[in-house]
């Protein structure tokens, strides 16, 4: 259920980003999507769809993209992808497993397509 409250803002931006471009329909919406937040794309298209009813967002087609995250070694600097299954993994340089993550939490709007 906690994707509901990540896809009620993102659904916020597509609205505010239609509205001010004078948009009649949202056709598309392309999304970024940390590969450390555990967001279920399957339930994120549902609740944007139950959200969306109703609105010039009703139908939009929605685009998932997970990009690997960025993990930094707190002993050598070294960075490296991670994806869900390889985090936790020690520093491939040094071996130290005292590492911070760079990036992967985050969720973004990348494009929406208007007409
Ligand atoms: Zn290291």
């Amino acid at each position: 259920m906690h994707e509901l409250p990540v896809v009620r803002s993102i659904f916020e931006i597509v609205i505010e980003h239609a509205r001010v471009n004078s948009a009649v329909r949202v056709v598309k919406i392309n999304l970024r999507i940390g590969a450390l937040t555990d967001l279920v794309d399957q339930w994120v298209e549902r609740y944007f769809e139950m959200l969306a009813q109703g609105s010039i967002a009703q139908g939009a087609k929605i685009e998932i993209e997970r990009p690997p995250g960025l993990m930094r070694c707190r002993q050598c600097d070294a960075q490296w992808n991670y994806d869900r299954q390889s985090i936790g993994a020690p520093c491939p340089q040094c071996g130290s497993r005292e590492s911070a993550i760079v990036t992967g939490r985050e969720y973004t709007v990348e494009s929406i397509a208007i007409e």
